[in-house]
């Protein structure tokens, strides 16, 4: 089924008297337990469709419809709700409290919530799965690069949202952390049922993820199927 789905999606910024149609009639669907890459060259959108998609900004035309849920006319609070329960974000400078432990970072917003005791027992098994056990009481400036992201995709993932939303996650790891957050990616996707939708510029990275949407000029202008998951079970 379709977790995500993105119908004729147009936004226009004016920037002085210029007018720059960031997005320009996009549509897609993401399914469910997918891994989807959006590529394309900067500024052609890319950053513009995700915010859309993670509800954290308005189209001027077309609609986002998240979980079943049709999100034009709905009201801010709404929207911030079905944002929280639904999408996890990541980000490219993994945007860590410098002043909690990794584990205070992971379960802020599940306290913020009221959902506090569910996400505490769901750590451990995640923790595990990101390598992180023995590093949860640690502060992020004493985590590498690779551990603050993977502390930051458990963030993402601790309420299980229904979609993963990752801005060049990659973007400032050195390679072989950057593979590691992609296998992540994959892994879960293969074993858990994780959606991700990962914006990047790294063509390597696209190609770990089953569909590459091509974007330019802020349109869809082509889409690839990469069979790089094909061997799951
Ligand atoms: P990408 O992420 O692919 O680099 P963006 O979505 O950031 O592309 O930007 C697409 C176009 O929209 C660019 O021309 C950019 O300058 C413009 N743009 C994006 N956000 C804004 C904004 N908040 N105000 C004005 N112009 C913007
Ligand atoms: P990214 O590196 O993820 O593509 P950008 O550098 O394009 O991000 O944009 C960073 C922020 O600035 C975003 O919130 C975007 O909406 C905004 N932005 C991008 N282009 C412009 C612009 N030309 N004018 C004003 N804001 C912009």
């Amino acid at each position: 089924p379709v977790v995500l789905q993105a119908h004729n999606l147009s936004k226009t910024f004016v920037l002085g008297t210029e007018k720059v149609h960031a997005l320009r009639q996009v549509s897609l669907d993401i399914q469910q337990g997918s891994f989807v890459a959006v590529m394309g060259p900067s500024g052609s959108g890319k950053s513009t469709l995700l915010n859309l998609l993670g509800l954290l900004d308005l189209p001027d035309q077309g609609e986002v419809t998240l979980a079943a849920t049709p999100t034009r006319g709905l009201k801010d609070d709404a929207l911030t709700l079905l944002r929280r329960e639904k999408i996890g974000f990541i980000f490219q400078t993994f945007e860590l409290i410098p002043t909690l432990s990794a584990e205070e970072n992971i379960l802020l917003t599940s306290e913020l919530a009221g959902q506090l005791k569910q996400a505490k027992s769901r750590l451990p098994a995640l923790a595990d799965r990101l390598g992180l056990t023995g590093r949860l009481k640690n502060r992020p400036s004493e985590l590498s690069g690779g551990q603050r992201q993977r502390v930051a995709i458990a963030r993402a993932l601790i309420n299980h949202p229904s979609v993963i939303l990752a801005d060049e996650p990659t973007g400032n790891l050195d390679s072989k952390n950057g593979r590691e957050v992609l296998e992540i990616f994959q892994q879960g996707v293969r074993e858990e049922g994780w959606t991700v939708v990962m914006v990047t510029h790294d063509p390597a990275a696209a190609l770990c993820a089953e569909k590459i949407i091509f974007l330019r000029d802020g349109e869809v202008v082509g889409e690839t199927e990469t069979h790089s998951l094909d061997a799951r079970s």
